[in-house]
């Protein structure tokens, strides 16, 4: 590997990243997944810290699960969850990025195709490199394209997965979870894979989720993450006692890697029990987000949407623009997007107010237009 020149070739293509450095005070912030505001509520982060000194809670596990001495906490957290999911269990991993890697890998091996939307988290195509399946995508929401690639594979009679987001992490559409479901049940045997991280929290019922409701049997696997909209750090998944049991003997994410600190988890706890009574800051976001559709002219109403300026320099040069104007909005580019399809990702809080994003309106009036025509053509160039 030549180093110099993949870092000469990263600059020259405007695709270059460096650490964020310096704090944003002050500044509308429409870079972070803290969807709720749960990551910077200072009273409940007291409420734990106090609960934390009186209980000793520990600052490490020092060791795996499997070997960890004290499982108490995330015993406590798996029963909730499980609660919250009847009829499925709950197993906790350390981030989803090791949800999604170890879970993925662990139920795919060299015989298995699997079928993934065009857009879902690299996460999950890290996983499937390293099962060593066969990965193929279908196009973006498309499950007629879905159902061909299923005919295809299915008539081979090889184990099948099918993988899709919930909540896309870059474009903020909800996939259509009863056509997943409905593919599943047409195709017996036929596993499927539905990562909730950017819905966990906002969608459903509680903010349980786009596949909160589907039956045990619907879903296989639905991982969420608690890093997001939950404020805090590390991943579940929802699944059956067995897959559960066969996680825990194979997912090499959870088997060989240090567990959360179980402070972290107490954190974790709290938070949930709090999130699924946020139906107030839910409906506001839902707000929030359809005036965000008009401003960028997506027509959408998700708390993720992008404005997709098709350049990656162009769309760094907007970012810096709105952030000397106390808007944040980070630049999305290739590889975490498709080459061609570089955009500024919004994404809201339940913190933030109407007459915030009137500001974020002018803002992006006064110097967008001078950078990127399609302002208000977004969903065109999508
Ligand atoms: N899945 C999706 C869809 C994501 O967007 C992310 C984070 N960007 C992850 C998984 C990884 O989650 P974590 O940050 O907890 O590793």
């Amino acid at each position: 590997m030549d180093i110099s020149a993949e870092i000469t070739n990263l600059k020259e293509n405007g695709n270059f990243r460096a650490i964020p450095s310096g704090h944003t005070a002050g500044v509308i912030d429409l870079s972070s997944n803290d969807y709720l505001g749960l990551g910077t509520d200072i009273e409940l982060r007291k409420e734990l810290l106090r609960a934390a000194i009186d209980k000793q809670s520990a600052l490490t596990s020092s060791a795996s699960r499997l070997l960890a001495g004290d499982q108490e906490e995330y015993s406590l957290l798996e029963a909730q969850l499980a609660d919250l999911y009847p009829g499925r269990g709950a197993l906790i991993f350390n981030s989803g990025y090791h949800a999604n890697t170890g879970i993925v890998s662990a139920l795919a091996d060299r015989h298995t195709v699997i079928l993934a939307d065009r857009l879902v988290h690299a996460s999950i195509i890290d996983g499937a490199m390293l099962s060593r399946a066969t990965l193929v995508r279908w196009r973006h929401a498309d499950y007629g394209h879905l159902e061909q690639l299923l005919d295809k594979y299915y008539a081979q009679g090889v184990q099948i997965l099918i993988i899709a987001e919930s909540v896309y992490s870059m474009d903020g559409d909800r996939a259509d979870i009863d056509s997943l479901t409905r593919v599943k049940r047409e195709y017996p045997g036929v596993m499927l894979y539905i990562d909730e991280a950017h819905a966990f929290g906002v969608e459903g019922a509680g903010g349980l989720g786009l596949c909160a409701s589907c039956s045990p049997g619907d879903v296989d696997v639905m991982v969420g993450t608690f890093g997001k909209a939950l404020g805090s750090v590390g991943a579940f998944a929802i699944v059956s006692d067995e897959m559960r049991h066969f996680l825990i003997n194979r997912a090499r994410s959870f088997i060989f890697s240090t567990a959360l600190p179980p402070v972290n988890v107490m954190w974790t706890r709290l938070l949930v029990q709090r999130m699924t009574s946020m139906d107030a800051e839910r409906s506001h976001l839902r707000t929030l987000g359809a005036r965000l559709g008009t401003i960028l002219g997506t027509g959408s109403d998700s708390h993720i949407q992008p404005l997709v300026i098709g350049d990656a320099r162009r769309a760094v040069q907007l970012s810096q623009r709105l952030l000397e104007c106390g808007v944040k909005v980070l630049p999305i580019r290739t590889p975490t997007v498709p080459p061609g399809t570089e955009r500024l990702r919004f994404s809201l809080s339940a913190t933030m107010s109407m007459a915030d994003l009137d500001r974020v309106e002018e803002t992006l009036r006064s110097v967008g237009e001078a950078i990127v025509s399609n302002l208000n053509g977004n969903k065109d160039k999508k």
